[in-house]
């Protein structure tokens, strides 16, 4: 059973971001539908899933996954903790800033709808993948707050997996149907990082 601030800290994050997650789906008004993800994708976000609920709950509360803790000194420990908790509350605000400016062009695959629209405004004016930054500072943040090998790396590795998969094709289908419009976009901006 957890009792380490920083796992208060961890579980805390995971509710707000998952609030914050339904928040937006519900919004984004986005229905699932057959054949929305490929076999490769389903696999990767079966494994996205295990790194970023199940794992960590297994660490939490079972015994399951003790064999891979590690301890670190006290000041580290204050300083992974701070840093972690800063970070996630960077990523839960990340998240709902990509939200609320993609609105109803958000989809959980990737895909282009009839009535899509380019978003280059808001949080995509500084750069391309605000939602996916958020799941990697999420990722991060899980590594700083869970001591143990495994739950701790899991989110982070998984989603590295997802992004390397889907950002070129998520980019070459929006370069496809917005042209140079699309292009532009992309010369002006970075995936991760604001460009000044
Ligand atoms: N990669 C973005 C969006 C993730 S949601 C981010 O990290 O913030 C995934 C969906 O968003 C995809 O189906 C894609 O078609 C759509 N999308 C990505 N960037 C977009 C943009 N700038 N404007 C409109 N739709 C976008």
């Amino acid at each position: 059973m957890f009792s380490q601030p920083a796992e208060i800290i961890y579980l805390s994050g995971v509710i707000l971001g998952s609030i914050v997650r339904s928040i937006g789906v519900k919004l984004s008004g986005v229905q699932r539908h057959k054949d929305m993800f490929s076999t490769t994708e389903s696999l990767i976000l079966l494994l996205t899933f295990l790194g970023m609920f199940l794992l960590p709950l297994l660490y939490l509360f079972s015994p399951w996954l003790d064999f891979a803790d590690y301890t670190v000194p006290h000041s580290v420990l204050i300083f992974m903790n701070l840093t972690g908790a800063s970070l996630f509350l960077l990523a839960i605000w990340l998240l709902w800033r990509s939200h609320a400016d993609l609105k109803s062009n958000f989809s959980p695959a990737v895909e282009i709808h009839p009535e899509h629209q380019l978003v280059t405004g808001g949080i995509y004016r500084w750069m391309r993948h605000p939602m996916y930054c958020a799941h990697i500072l999420w990722g991060v943040a899980q590594a700083l707050l869970l001591h143990n090998w495994i739950a701790g790396l899991s989110m982070l590795l998984s989603q590295i997996l997802l992004l390397v998969y889907r950002i070129p094709r998520e980019e070459r289908i929006l370069a496809e149907k917005f042209g140079a419009a699309y292009l532009n976009y992309t010369t002006r901006t970075w995936r991760f990082f604001p460009k000044i």
